[in-house]
């Protein structure tokens, strides 16, 4: 009840902003309409209907520390928000990943932060290739900053940012959705951002052209699961909160969709027919219902692994 007026009320205060300050370009920007939700005093996840990935907001003693940024156009909606949750500088930007639904608002960030990502993310985010499964480049919005919004600064297997109450550990535990995801965590709040690493209960994107794995993601959730400790709430790439008992519970689905994968070739089986005969597992019935074509590219990503 609280976070719903909560978010309500903060929805109505943008819009009135907006209305006043921008006038001529309000058509545009009016369907960027941030939604807070309030996980504690001091950690906030942003969404927006169509904005993309999920967006943490980490208010620390002295300044405040964002993850993820959304779709070309919502860094200004970001910012703004974070201005009316608090007073303090913004000071580091970290990017659970390179793919233009967590990075594009990153243009509107000032110079003075700190642009923070793994170091294949950093690559990733310097090419801007396209995605595994689609032929258009993504929408490269750093080509029109002069490169500025991409990290200044990048870490290997882990790093951390700031201590006490304030601290922040990033990990890296290997190839997933990409090759370069991070693992986001508030230790004091025993709360961990995911990225796309862990996008929602549902079949993940594997973005091998980005260097992302279906042989390696579910090694990759084991280790991350197994590796943090203290921790009581995923912040999901797309979807809502999870649990660390979900987490696990993720690594088993993609290590059984790698093995049924592995079977079905060894059984002399073509692509097409081991999608054709996979369906949800009954154990996993809260899932989302899943997307025949990305099944069968999953399938593919993997099967090019195992014999390419
Ligand atoms: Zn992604």
């Amino acid at each position: 009840m609280n976070n719903g007026g909560f978010i309500m009320k903060r929805s109505i205060v943008l819009g009135i902003v907006v209305t006043l300050s921008l006038g001529a370009v309000i058509a545009q920007d009016r369907s960027k309409i941030i939604e807070v939700e309030k996980l504690e005093d001091n950690l906030f996840v942003l969404r927006g209907e169509g904005g993309g990935g999920n967006t943490a907001v980490f208010v620390t003693t002295d300044g405040v520390v964002v993850v993820d940024t959304k779709n070309p156009g919502w860094g200004q909606p970001i910012l703004t928000q974070i201005n009316e949750l608090t007073s303090n500088p913004i000071t580091t930007l970290i990017n659970t990943h390179s793919h233009g639904d967590h990075v594009s608002g990153n243009v509107a960030f000032p110079r003075t932060v700190d642009f923070v990502a793994h170091e294949v993310t950093k690559a990733n985010m310097d090419a801007m290739r396209p995605y595994t499964g689609r032929t258009e480049p993504p929408v490269n919005v750093f080509e029109d900053t002069n490169g500025h919004g991409l990290p200044t600064r990048t870490f290997t297997d882990r790093m951390s940012i700031g201590n006490g109450s304030d601290q922040i550990d990033l990990y890296y535990f290997g190839r997933a959705h990409t090759g370069g995801d991070a693992w986001v965590v508030f230790p004091s709040l025993r709360t961990l951002h995911a990225g796309d690493a862990f996008l929602g209960k549902r079949v993940p994107f594997l973005d091998a052209e980005n260097g992302g794995s279906g042989v390696a993601i579910a090694d990759t959730l084991q280790k991350a699961h197994d590796t943090i400790r203290n921790i009581d709430t995923i912040i999901t790439g797309h979807s809502t909160q999870a649990t660390w008992a979900d987490l696990n519970e993720w690594a088993a689905f993609n290590r059984e969709f790698l093995e049924m994968v592995r079977a079905g070739r060894l059984a002399g089986r073509t692509v097409d027919e081991i999608a054709n005969s996979w369906t949800m597992p009954t154990k996993y019935a809260g899932y989302d219902s899943p997307n025949p074509a990305g099944v069968k590219r999953n399938i593919q990503v993997i099967v090019d692994e195992l014999e390419g």
